[in-house]
This record gives structure tokens, C-alpha cells and sequence, in this order.
């Protein structure tokens, strides 16, 4: 059953949810939890510039798959 709680902790390991916002761990940029365009990081951001992410909808996802598991 542990595996199933692997990638929120992978998720926690790059972004932040504060309130309404997720935030970057490493640039602090945020985006709005109900905005689904992808995230934009800051300039100099190690993850600025690279494919584009997605952690709402990743976040989302992942509750949805917890929900089917019936962990919430
Ligand atoms: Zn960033």
C-alpha cells in the first residue's frame, strides 16, 4: 500500500501547496490551483526552460487516484 503514497511525495519534492497557489521549491514562482496552462517558472529556475509541466493537473490526479484506492 505504500507505493501508492510515492508520488505525492514526488510531487512535495518539487512544489509547495500554499492555500490556493502551488509554488516551485526551487524559483518560488507560483500558479493558481485552478489555472490548467502550464506552469512558467522564473529565469535562472533549474526547471525554467525545460518540458512543460503541469502540477495541477498532476496533483489532480494523483487525489483521483487515491480516492479510487480509498485512502480518502
Ligand atoms: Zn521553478
Amino acid at each position: 500500500m505504500s507505493v501508492t503514497y510515492l508520488p505525492l511525495k514526488a510531487w512535495n519534492k518539487q512544489w509547495i501547496l500554499e492555500g490556493p497557489r502551488l509554488l516551485c521549491r526551487r524559483c518560488g514562482a507560483s500558479q493558481d490551483l485552478t489555472d490548467g496552462s502550464a506552469f512558467s517558472h522564473k529565469r535562472g529556475c533549474p526547471l525554467w526552460g525545460r518540458q512543460a509541466q503541469y502540477p495541477c493537473a498532476e496533483l489532480a490526479e494523483i487525489m483521483k487516484q487515491k480516492i479510487q484506492a480509498g485512502l480518502f
